[in-house]
């Protein structure tokens, strides 16, 4: 399930478990800026974001491992093709996810510069 938008500024307000997850980070709560995903204590890195980043807001999930986080992250990655992602954000990749997303433009650029 997927939680938000709320103010990345109180983040420690609505994440509130040390868990695995996976987020989406915004600066108008409106459009999906960035994707990413915490392999084991999410809270930690939306507060890192918080402070070295400016965007304002983010929604979050949590997830019951880092594998599920990460194929999160794919798979939010792919659907809403956030506009400042330049890879894997998490720096995880070879899991074995596959997009399912039908025309996926994702794909489509990713395919284009390979
Ligand atoms: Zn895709």
């Amino acid at each position: 399930m997927l939680a938000g938008p709320f103010s990345l500024r109180y983040v420690h307000l609505f994440v509130g478990n040390q868990s695995p997850g996976a987020f989406i980070l915004s600066k108008n709560g409106r459009s999906a800026n960035f994707v990413g995903a915490s392999p084991d204590d999410l809270a930690e890195t939306l507060e890192h974001f918080a402070q070295h980043s400016n965007y304002r807001y983010f929604w979050f999930a949590y997830t019951s491992s880092a594998d599920e986080a990460v194929e999160l992250e794919h798979t939010w990655t792919h659907r809403y093709q956030p506009s400042d992602n330049t890879g894997p954000s998490s720096g995880i990749d070879g899991t074995d996810w596959h997009c399912t997303t039908t025309g996926c433009a994702t794909c489509a650029l990713s395919r284009a510069r390979s």
